[in-house]
């Protein structure tokens, strides 16, 4: 059993704490509904940092590797989780002032999340994993393509797709469709 690790995130960034680890994918619930498998592992640290101007902040690298399902052919896919980001500590007022749109035009230089005293490292490493994810992963052409195809009603999405391109490229064209029909 993964034994889940709490840190009091504005305590552990003011000492420059730093805790790292290896988490299996099967760990990660959320996660693993976007997944094709629950296979693969995930390799993490957390740093707590406090910048120049003073600000509470985690430094948090993930990489490994996790399977998602590709949404042409619903086969799996191999996706390398490469994660190096900054997440500023804010308390609950500030967050919520952020969230309001009046932080005074500050510039949002990082991502922020609550300065929680009993922070899941679980769920924010899951959290990151998430935000990461693509939207709509899918074979790269020429890449198994062969093996890549759209399950039950042919690939009207992707032909939907291409056609779109071809009006962007000329307005023309939706015209000459108008007529032929
Ligand atoms: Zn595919």
């Amino acid at each position: 059993m993964f034994a889940r690790s709490f840190i009091d995130s504005l305590d552990f960034a003011g000492n420059g704490r730093q805790i790292s680890g290896e988490v299996p994918v099967a760990e990660m619930p959320r996660l693993l509904d976007a997944l094709e498998s629950p296979q693969g592992t995930l390799e993490y640290t957390v740093r707590g940092v406090v910048d120049k101007q003073g600000n509470p902040l985690l430094d948090v690298g993930i990489t490994g590797n996790c399977r998602l399902r590709c949404q042409r052919c619903l086969g799996a896919m191999e996706h390398a989780v490469r994660i190096d980001t900054r997440l500023l500590l804010r308390d609950q007022a500030s967050l919520e002032a952020l969230d309001a749109g009046d932080a005074g035009g500050e510039e949002e230089e990082f991502d922020s999340i609550l300065a929680d005293a009993h922070l899941d490292v679980l769920n924010l490493l899951e959290e990151e994993v998430l935000l990461s994810l693509p939207i709509a992963p899918k074979h790269e052409f020429g890449h198994e393509l062969g093996a890549c195809q759209a399950v039950g009603g042919g690939n009207e999405p992707l032909r939907q797709a291409q056609d779109r391109q071809e009006e962007e490229k000329n307005p023309f064209a939706v015209l000459e469709k108008l007529k032929r029909s």
